[in-house]
């Protein structure tokens, strides 16, 4: 998908005038809006909905709806292929600190499973748990995670990252 051109935007408008085109786009209209009482249109506004819900089938873009007085205004940004290689780049690197994340956890449960005592303590809650009755590392009786400080403080670390990563994305897909 690349930029929307304004051949296609032609295609799917309702009546709105194309007030900019270019990296934003900012359509607007009043065509049955009612100038005198300065009220908008359900017409308009259904209109409005209507030319986002196109734009979305074939677009990756993020669209609003908006009015003042008896204007209704259509706004996007229109997206380009760099936008999209942005947003690749960010969803990857969610995807990186969630496997770095689940390999982190992983590998202490193995160390937990391969341990040599058939026993394990809980530090929180000081339950003595049979490690074969394990499915992960948290504790079945408290359910925290059974992990040293070590791994506590790389938990952490690790998580951080990854709430990082997903901001950075969210605000990235919410950016207008
Ligand atoms: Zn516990």
């Amino acid at each position: 998908m690349g930029l929307i051109t304004r051949e296609e935007l032609n295609r799917i408008n309702r009546g709105f005038d194309i007030e900019e085109f270019g990296d934003n786009v900012s359509m607007v209209t009043r065509d049955n809006g009612d100038v005198g009482e300065e009220e908008y249109s359900d017409i308009d506004y259904s209109s409005g909905l209507e030319i986002i819900k196109s734009l979305k089938e074939d677009f990756n873009i993020i669209a609003k709806i908006s009015t003042c007085d008896e204007w209704v205004f259509v706004n996007f940004k229109n997206t380009d292929n760099k936008r999209e290689t942005e947003m690749l780049r960010l969803k990857a690197e969610v995807v990186k600190a969630q496997n770095n994340l689940d390999k982190m956890v992983d590998g202490v449960f193995n160390k937990i499973k391969n341990q040599k005592s058939l026993k394990k303590t809980c530090k929180n809650c000081e339950s003595n748990i049979s490690v074969s009755y394990l499915q992960n590392c948290n504790c079945p009786v408290c359910g925290i995670e059974m992990f040293s400080n070590t791994e506590q403080i790389k938990y952490h670390k690790l998580i951080v990252t990854l709430r990082e990563k997903r901001e950075k994305l969210n605000d990235f897909i919410n950016d207008i």
